[in-house]
């Protein structure tokens, strides 16, 4: 009877009977390591998501911060010219006002 025997797959070194290389496999030393492996980049994965995803939350709060500051512009442009339609009209009356003042007194 021949002893079939190979090296691990994982490269651990080990020298297995093939009956059990199922058995070493899932055992194997080098097997933690990969699962050790694909935890870490799967959390630096989760790491840059969640980096990316808050430089866009900033991004969209300066966004934000930056529409309310033109939408303040915008209000107090519009009350400023609101101000000076009412001075003008106020100006105008009375310079009309005063026309018809003059011209009462003449
Ligand atoms: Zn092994």
């Amino acid at each position: 009877m021949v002893l079939e025997i190979a090296l691990c797959p994982l490269r651990c070194g080990a020298w297995i009977q093939r009956k059990h290389k199922d058995t070493h496999v899932k055992e194997c030393p080098k097997m933690d390591k990969r699962n050790v492996l694909a935890l870490t980049e799967e959390s630096s994965y989760r790491d840059v998501q969640s980096t990316e995803l808050e430089t866009l939350r900033s991004k969209l709060v300066l966004v934000d911060e930056r529409s309310q500051h033109f939408l303040s512009t915008l209000v107090s442009l519009r009350a400023a010219l609101t101000t000076v339609m009412r001075l003008e009209n106020a100006i105008s009356s009375l310079v009309h006002e005063q026309n018809e003042r003059e011209l009462g007194g003449n």
